[in-house]
């Protein structure tokens, strides 16, 4: 069953706010990644600052990702399985060179086995290339 958001919150010990809110929420519509920029321009009314403060909360608390890309880093909510000790960031992340929208491929992972003998904090795999469907309408 999908939590709702204040539930989401709660088992990663993060205070709801209005703004924490509106960019879960936004953020939770999206298959794609974003950048800050792209977050910005959504929320071009609220405050810089606040927006980037509340990624970096989403980042620290394991809500949300961190992806290298292109020329900047996007962001995007992680598996809802991932809990707050427990950063789901070792999957595979795929850039398609036509749409340009960015991916996460969780069902292409670091084995487990690697996973729990290392301590990974960040792992940056981008695959490049073109999307299902990007070929599809070729
Ligand atoms: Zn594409
Ligand atoms: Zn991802």
């Amino acid at each position: 069953m999908k939590k709702t958001t204040e539930e989401a919150f709660n088992s990663k010990n993060i205070r709801l706010t209005t703004m924490r809110i509106l960019i879960y929420e936004y953020m939770e519509t999206l298959t794609a990644a974003l950048s800050l920029a792209e977050i910005e321009k959504h929320f071009h009314k609220a405050d810089k600052v606040t927006i980037y403060r509340t990624l970096q909360t989403f980042l620290e608390k394991g809500l949300a990702h961190k992806i290298p890309d292109e020329n900047e880093a996007k962001y995007r909510l992680s598996a809802e399985s991932c809990a707050e000790e427990d950063h789901n960031d070792t999957h595979l992340h795929f850039y398609c060179k036509k749409c340009r929208q960015t991916t996460c491929r969780e069902e292409i992972a670091l084995p487990k086995s690697l996973t729990e003998s290392l301590q990974i904090d960040e792992i940056q795999i981008l695959a490049k290339g073109i999307c299902e469907k990007c070929l599809k309408s070729q």
